[in-house]
């Protein structure tokens, strides 16, 4: 939102807040004087500076002031058609490509979500309102959250009038949030938000969760200010000694005091403080957020030592349907499904939960299954030249079918632009992603849908299916060549 800055500066000046505005002018640090809640202007410019280099990794300011109408360059046919699809394969290519370096990850999470509801809220440079669009990302945020992490717990908090209110209480089950969230769309946003006062009941929350699991609060703030009853400071203490890690995203400008804070409690690393640039950075900042953390070995107060493996009981009942209803142990409303405890018998209605009468934690091991690709993730695919695509011989997608651009003649291998427009960083000119381990070619949709829901490659899954089962191997030729027989159909088609 850099045209937008111009905004809250003057909006700011009314309001008798302290600007400090940086040269270069497209990330603001604002710290206000009406609260102990924010460090004062002296001695952070370094750090900040330092710190600002660091967040460009993560900042859109890059891709904001990129260009993008320059790149459109007119097809043969002159249409801009082409470089159209190009620039959507791109975006959905840009995020697919991320790191998968294997990292130690906290796969049990308890995460408090603490939605501002403030004042501030209020502004429309968000549209609809800065207020609709975090509740709708708010429900987003727990369904995807809960597709996952589904053995992990969540609770939801909000800042209003200088208090911290509480939305829906810790637990696994994101229906109930998702209501809670709901019932804020009659309500208007109001008040002066306290930092303070969300991050000392969130603590309060996660004081009780067992340690084999992380602690971490996730902060959408609007405001600039945080109107506090104490020094926060003591606050950011208690969070480093409680291991809660707080990651906060911004809606408006840089606040000091919110960078202090995910540093501090991330062992040094701010680079969970993120300041939404438009609404599609902010939906992109909230997803994040879904991708569970990685395991910081040094922590602030020791090493390894702190955090040693230790092994989880887990209870993995199966579904018992009862002839007559009884009562669940966890709500006592009569039903005739649900889950025995594999440990004390008690009869859960939902799983994953933690038994009611002997606390021991129940899933199913699709659960598992479902959090382990956040561990060992599937390699990113490789484009695949025209030169690849001529030798391999692929036509069609492994996945779905859908047939390639034809391999053009050799001569126009080299210019990537022929035929297929202005190829932007990161796309295949051929329309072909390569699984780097079973080399077989899939196009764009399969890739990011391999990469984004089934986490799976489908050519190295069903290779081992082939070896075991013969005839499902023959079912899939005669499948390839329907396809091909249409396609050749559909070919003639495009050249009459
Ligand atoms: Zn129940
Ligand atoms: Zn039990
Ligand atoms: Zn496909
Ligand atoms: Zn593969």
């Amino acid at each position: 939102m850099a045209d937008s800055d111009d905004e809250y500066v003057a909006e700011a000046s009314e309001k008798d807040i302290e600007i400090d505005n940086d040269d270069d002018g497209d990330d603001d640090e604002l710290g206000t004087g009406s609260g102990a809640a924010i460090s004062g202007p002296g001695g952070r410019a370094a750090r900040s500076r330092d710190a600002r280099r660091k967040k460009k990794g993560r900042g859109g300011a890059e891709w904001e002031v990129s260009r993008t109408w320059e790149t459109l360059v007119e097809g043969a046919d002159g249409t801009i058609s082409a470089t159209v699809e190009g620039l959507l394969e791109a975006g959905k290519r840009k995020r697919l490509l991320r790191d998968t370096t294997p990292l130690q990850r906290g796969i049990i999470r308890h995460l408090i979500l603490v939605l501002d509801l403030s004042f501030a809220m209020a502004e429309k440079d968000l549209r609809p309102t800065r207020y609709l669009l975090t509740l709708r990302y708010a429900q987003e945020f727990v369904q995807e959250f809960f597709e996952q992490n589904p053995i992990s717990q969540l609770g939801v908090l909000g800042m209003r009038d200088g208090l911290a209110v509480r939305i829906s209480d810790m637990s696994g089950n994101p229906t109930e949030h998702i209501l809670a969230i709901q019932a804020l769309l009659t309500k208007d946003p109001k008040g002066l938000p306290s930092l303070q006062n969300a991050l000392e009941m969130a603590r309060g929350a996660l004081f009780h969760t067992p340690t084999h699991g992380t602690r971490e609060v996730l902060i959408i703030f609007g405001a600039l200010l945080s109107s506090d009853p104490g020094d926060i400071h003591t606050t950011i203490q208690t969070l480093v000694s409680d291991k809660i890690r707080v990651s906060i995203i911004g809606l408006a400008a840089q606040v000091a005091i919110c960078r202090e804070l995910c540093a501090k409690t991330n062992a040094g690393d701010d680079s969970v403080y993120g300041v939404a640039l438009n609404e599609q950075h902010f939906r992109e900042l909230v997803m994040d957020a879904t991708t569970p953390p990685v395991t910081h070995h040094t922590t602030a107060t020791g090493s390894a030592k702190d955090n040693p493996a230790s092994l989880l009981m887990m209870g993995f009942p199966s579904r018992t349907l009862d002839p007559f209803p009884s009562l669940c142990a966890c709500h006592s409303t009569p039903s005739r499904g649900g889950y025995l405890c594999s440990r004390c018998g008690s009869k859960v209605c939902s799983l994953p939960a933690s038994c009611p009468a002997c606390g021991l934690t129940l899933i199913l091991s699709t659960h598992l299954a479902r959090s382990y690709h956040h561990l060992f993730p599937l390699m990113n695919w490789v484009e695949v030249s025209w030169q690849r695509a001529a030798a391999a011989k692929s036509e069609n997608c492994f996945a779905c079918g859908l047939a390639f651009p034809r391999v053009p003649p050799r001569a126009q291998w080299g210019d990537a632009g022929a035929g297929s427009g202005v190829t932007a960083k990161g796309i295949s000119v051929s329309g072909r992603y390569e699984c780097t381990v079973c080399q077989r070619h899939f196009c764009i949709d399969c890739d990011v849908f391999a990469h984004e829901v089934v986490h799976n490659c489908p050519g190295c899954q069903s290779g081992i299916v082939q070896r075991e089962e013969t005839t499902i191997g023959n079912g899939n030729a005669n499948g390839n060549a329907e396809l091909k027989g249409q396609q050749e159909q559909v070919d003639a088609m495009d050249t009459g």
